[in-house]
């Protein structure tokens, strides 16, 4: 290496051309949408990822000092209080600092590999591996800009933690006893399942001792410290206990006593349920410990959230290949070099856990495998080092060392290029809740599907039924039923759900036991045993609890895309978790025009002649034939065309959206299809408050 620049030095410029190169590539996101307005509110681009919104809406309230009681607001979360002390601190705008921390915290991800690499004696290592991991496909996807969630230090802090143990082995400077405990409390302030990689370290630097160091008192000092970081009390405690071990360790006439404080901090580890989450692991694999439902109460069947999302479950080969390395070439080649790798420096072994847990994307699904990213870099990149450095001279080892970096880095900058999210609304819809919140007190309710509920409450600052982390079928079912169902029984259902909802806060803060979901303590309340005959109910006149607040419902175009989605978690009888025939729906966007028929897509069809819809084989008649578009002035103009009152099934052609909508009575009856497609609302129950051609919110009277 140059002569003129020592090591260190050396380091510190792989590190910020390593640095450099992270963010200048997030930036391309940026710069190809620069001009499109409509993923830009208050002259900043949005977040692309819904779960930011809920780490927004903790820091927004940390620095406005206060939020409501049961707001669901997340200020005590690591993310929140980082992103409130850099709002408060740096002289950007609150839609700037989340838009670009991932950005920057993500990129840190360069320090901890090169200095690794540095112990190694090998910085090109380092580098080669920073660049790649830096910017590998599935952390970026993960760490792009905007994509605020805790994901932009998830890699970082371990590899922090693992740069530390192996600084610890190699030097057996006091400095790392301190530093490795710290990293622990930081990684577990940012981020509490990270217990699981924490504990492997811990059993992995174990297994070191026995085997290769077993007469070394450092390594028990360390053992001590990690376990004292690891318990299970809160963090001010496990500070206070690390430094003042540490404190003691320095101490020469407290040397004879290290076996003694190991023995102490294993047994305050273990005393503090340290084990128990291992424990709890263990019980339902391997003692098949069933969890039992309670026998009390209606014993409700709830639909299975899990049934709908996408992320868990096998995944094939070369789509974790291209997430880890961004090619199944690449991915052979880097695996391979790992092992090359340990064989020449065992204390890569200490990658492991990491490694384990990427790998456990095979299973697990597809948000472990960023976790195999940086370790698998140094796989590739020891193999690209160890190869040029037989090149016969200089020119030829740099030349090819950049060759080679550059075709491993390619493919992930392809991804980059190609892979375009949008954010998680546009201008329009964030236009609706920023007027909302002008008109609706911060206790007031706005029902959506879930997937709106952080935005939501960020935006119009809110209150929420049901958001990312609250969706299980409990919670779901009177929300999927009030969009899906008539009118008037849901208006009813909603004014009980936030009743019921913030009386179940209430209980819990007084230590009363309710039902376990809102629908069974409604069905208990108004007398029933059977929820079935409860939801009948509904139709009739019934005393609904006082009200002690406004409900609004927020009703988005996009939320078409997911109806069936939406409406399967309320198709389900309830006493027996028989999933009910689920209601005709079915959308399209890409019809063409043949003169006699409208083709649909999917082998449906309309048969212009006799009015009749072909699907598949079956030859069906239209019951009403709607028509929407919007006049000059933005109202809602639809021509209704009743054909055939014999048929179930309806056509709306939304002319604006050059949308067709093919439904049953049932669907056409909907909350959802009556206020938001046709605006054909009861004047007694809603109330149209703020619409656009993106979403409309209606205000419940009742
Ligand atoms: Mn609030």
């Amino acid at each position: 290496m140059n002569k003129t620049l020592s090591q260190t030095q050396w380091t510190l410029v792989f590190i910020f051309i390593a640095f450099a190169f992270s963010v200048a590539l997030r930036l391309i996101w940026m710069y190809q949408f620069s001009d499109y307005e409509a993923f830009k509110f208050n002259g900043q681009f949005m977040i692309n990822t819904n779960d930011g919104y809920y780490f927004a809406e903790g820091a927004r309230d940390i620095l406005a000092g206060s939020h409501q009681e049961n707001d669901l607001s997340p200020v005590g979360s690591a993310a929140s209080q980082l992103t409130a002390f850099f709002a408060s601190i740096l002289p950007f705008s609150f839609e700037s600092i989340i838009l670009f921390l991932p950005v920057f915290l993500s990129s840190l991800i360069v320090v901890p590999i090169i200095l690794i690499a540095k112990s190694l004696k090998n910085l090109e290592l380092g580098f080669i591996a920073a660049l790649l991991a830096s910017i590998a496909w599935s952390y970026y996807n993960r760490t792009m800009i905007g994509y605020y969630d805790t994901d932009m230090l998830n890699i970082v802090l371990p590899m922090f933690l693992l740069w530390s143990l192996i600084w610890a082995m190699n030097t057996k400077e006091d400095k790392y006893l301190l530093i490795t405990a710290l990293d622990i409390l930081l990684y577990r302030w940012w981020y509490p399942e990270s217990y699981t990689l924490e504990v492997s370290f811990f059993a992995l630097l174990v297994l070191y001792t026995l085997v290769y160091e077993r007469k070394n008192l450092y390594n028990y000092k360390l053992l001590a410290l990690m376990l004292l970081a690891m318990m299970m009390v809160p963090g001010y405690i496990r500070l206070a206990l690390v430094l003042g071990v540490f404190f003691l360790f320095k101490q020469e006439r407290f040397q004879k006593y290290i076996y003694h404080i190991l023995a102490v901090a294993v047994a305050l580890f273990l005393v503090s349920g340290g084990f128990d989450p291992i424990w709890a692991k263990l019980k339902v694999y391997v003692f098949k410990d069933i969890v039992s439902a309670s026998q009390n109460g209606l014993n409700l069947h709830f639909y299975n959230v899990v049934q709908t999302v996408r992320e868990a479950g096998q995944i094939p080969f070369d789509v974790f290949a291209d997430r880890i390395s961004g090619n199944v070439v690449t991915f052979i080649l880097s695996v391979a070099g790992f092992v090359y790798l340990v064989w020449k420096h065992k204390i890569m072994l200490f990658a492991l856990p990491l490694l384990g847990l990427g790998f456990l994307a095979s299973v697990g699904g597809l948000r472990f495998t960023i976790y195999a990213v940086p370790v698998l870099a140094f796989g590739i990149a020891f193999l690209i080092t160890e190869f040029t450095s037989l090149m016969p001279n200089k020119g030829l080892k740099y030349l090819s060392m950049i060759l080679l970096t550059t075709a491993i880095l390619y493919p992930n900058y392809k991804h980059i290029e190609s892979y375009k999210v949008p954010t998680v609304f546009n201008l329009d819809e964030v236009t609706v809740l920023d007027s909302l919140k002008t008109m609706a007190d911060r206790e007031d309710y706005v029902i959506a599907w879930w997937d709106y509920g952080y935005p939501i409450r960020y935006y119009a600052d809110v209150k929420t039924l049901v958001d990312g982390g609250k969706h299980s079928g409990s919670v779901n079912f009177p929300v999927s039923y009030m969009l899906t169902n008539p009118q008037d029984t849901s208006a009813k259902l909603a004014r009980l759900d936030v009743e019921f909802t913030e009386k179940a806060f209430r209980a819990r803060e007084s230590n009363q036991t309710l039902a376990g979901s809102n629908i069974e303590q409604m069905s208990k309340e108004y007398g029933f045993n059977d929820t079935n005959d409860f939801l009948l109910s509904l139709q009739t006149d019934m005393k609904l609890p006082p009200k002690t607040r406004d409900i609004y419902f927020y009703l988005p175009f996009a939320m078409l895309n997911i109806y069936p989605t939406v409406g399967a978690f309320s198709s389900i009888d309830l006493m027996n978790g028989d999933q009910k025939k689920s209601p005709f729906f079915f959308i399209s966007r890409n019809f063409a025009d043949k003169g006699d028929t409208i083709q649909l897509g999917n082998g449906i069809s309309i048969n212009k002649r006799d009015q009749s819809l072909s699907m598949g084989q079956e030859k069906v008649p239209i019951r009403r034939f709607v028509k929407t578009a919007y006049d000059a002035k933005g109202e809602l103009r639809k021509e209704v065309r009743l054909a055939n009152l014999g048929s179930a099934i309806s056509v709306i052609y939304m002319s604006d959206y050059r949308t067709f909508l093919v439904v049953d009575e049932k669907t056409y009856n909907s909350l959802y299809i009556q206020l938001l497609v046709l605006e054909e609302y009861d004047k007694n129950l809603f109330e149209k408050v703020i619409s656009n051609p993106h979403a409309k919110v209606y205000k419940l009277k009742i």
